[in-house]
């Protein structure tokens, strides 16, 4: 048995090395280093192109219980990534390198994998084809993939910058997590009133590195420019809120707050928590260099924006994840519609599974909706108006048949039920 995985990001190496370890011969495609994408800058697979987090790790969250799931199907890269975790309070952040360096050498290592160095132009002839050339497929590939999907759809998305620790002035912040849980992983970065309001000012004039209108920008990763444009307050609603958090300096809660949170394993580097932008470079250093804990800070990477393209599922997609047109074709990761890190992998390990059913002629493993899994895959499956992308959410898995009013209990079953449905899947 045969297959075929192009792309070796978080879709690709998780297939890649499922079907690897189910036995199935596996040609692994990546066109890095050869060509790298305007978001890939290290040559390792499985690269965190933006944030270090793969959110949170309690199993009774939606995320949580995604990478819990993901975890009994045989998942590669949820052990990794605890093996490679930094402090983040409750979320799953990984040393970026350390986690592309273990995901790599587990992928390259494998017996039954052989990796193939350089950009693939072509859909090629296997008994099954993953495409996991994720959100930034570009050129002839794209152009090769469209005549299978037909047009993309697209939204925006957009990356946050890093400063060295070392740079920040810690006489102005404070290390601490909000309501003190996860002891002090966060760096705090206060603001009083009048220093908000200032940055507030500078911000919503500040020039943007592409002029464009934005409007289909993923929620979650809307730009820190266009949530302040939002209302003079907006922002110390969301990445610059400052509840949970006393500045020992004021003994009082601070008027804004922007937490960093550390990328490496060492501790040298931190991102802006939710300062994703479009400023340009020298704006980026002039506005946020207004914070005061940052004024002399030295950015390692600044912030970017990027078009992420997506194919219309829920038309073109059977409920095993193959294309309706192409049934020995499976289109995974981001590219697949659905959104994030794990579950792009996620999406790598269906698409592997249900390939190595096809494979060996069985019926697919098409999970319901009572897990997270099952709730997502079904989502980007169905027929929906104005199809966007979609993360793991409790709103996409089934109701209990008994009412649970205390929304933490809720989750808590939920999670429960869904575990002990995964428990009984045998492959
Ligand atoms: C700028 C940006 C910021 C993001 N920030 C976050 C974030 O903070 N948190 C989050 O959860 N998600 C984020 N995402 C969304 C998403 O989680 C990531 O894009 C994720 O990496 C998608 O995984 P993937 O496997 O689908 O694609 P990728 O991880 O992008 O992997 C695709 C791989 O295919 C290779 N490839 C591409 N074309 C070819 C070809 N023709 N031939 C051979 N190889 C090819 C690429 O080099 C790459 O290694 C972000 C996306 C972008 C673009």
């Amino acid at each position: 048995m045969t297959a075929t995985v192009i792309g070796a990001g978080f879709a690709g190496c998780e297939a890649a090395y499922y079907l690897a370890q189910h036995g199935v011969k596996v040609r692994l495609y990546e066109q890095k280093p050869k060509k790298f994408s305007p978001a890939h800058h290290s040559p390792n697979f499985c690269e965190l192109v933006c944030s270090n987090s793969l959110k949170a790790k309690r199993i009774n969250s939606a995320s949580g219980l995604l990478k819990e799931e993901m975890r009994l199907l045989g998942s590669l890269s949820v052990p990794i990534a605890y093996k490679c975790s930094v402090p983040a309070g409750g979320a799953l952040a990984v040393d970026r390198e350390q986690f592309s360096s273990a995901v790599t050498a587990a992928v390259k290592e494998h017996k039954n994998i052989t990796v193939i160095d350089g950009e693939v132009t072509a859909v090629p002839n296997d008994d099954v084809v993953i495409i996991a050339t994720g959100p930034l497929t570009d050129g002839d590939f794209a152009k090769a993939l469209s005549t299978l999907t037909g047009e993309y759809l697209s939204f925006y998305d957009a990356a946050a910058p890093i400063v060295d620790i070392k740079t920040v002035d810690m006489d102005r912040a404070f290390a601490a997590s909000r309501y003190d849980k996860g002891g002090d992983d966060y760096i705090n970065c206060p603001m009083n009133k009048d220093e908000y309001e200032n940055f507030y000012n500078e911000i919503l004039g500040a020039k943007r590195a592409v002029l464009h209108d934005f409007d289909n920008v993923y929620e979650a990763c809307v730009p820190i420019e266009v949530l302040a444009r939002k209302g003079r307050d907006t922002m110390r609603f969301g990445p610059l809120k400052p509840v949970g958090l006393t500045d020992p300096k004021t003994g009082r809660r601070p008027w804004a707050n922007l937490q960093l949170r550390r990328e490496t394993a060492k501790g040298d580097l931190y991102n802006l928590v939710g300062f994703q932008t479009n400023l340009t470079f020298s704006e980026q250093k002039r506005v946020f260099s207004l914070i005061p804990a940052l004024k002399d800070a030295q950015f390692e990477r600044y912030g970017v924006m990027h078009r992420n393209s997506f194919i219309n599922s829920p038309l073109l997609t059977s409920k095993d994840l193959s294309l309706k047109e192409h049934p020995n074709i499976f289109i995974a990761g981001q590219l697949s519609g659905v959104e994030g890190y794990m579950e792009s992998a996620a999406s790598g390990l269906m698409c592997a599974i249900n390939a190595y059913k096809k494979l060996c002629g069985q019926p697919p493993l098409i999970l319901p909706s009572i897990t997270m899994l099952g709730g997502l895959f079904n989502y980007i499956t169905t027929p929906v108006k104005n199809f966007q992308p979609m993360g793991a959410a409790f709103g996409l898995v089934d109701e209990l048949d008994r009412k649970i009013r205390d929304k933490g209990e809720r989750y808590s079953a939920l999670a429960q039920r869904s575990i002990d449905y995964i428990n009984t899947i045998k492959i």
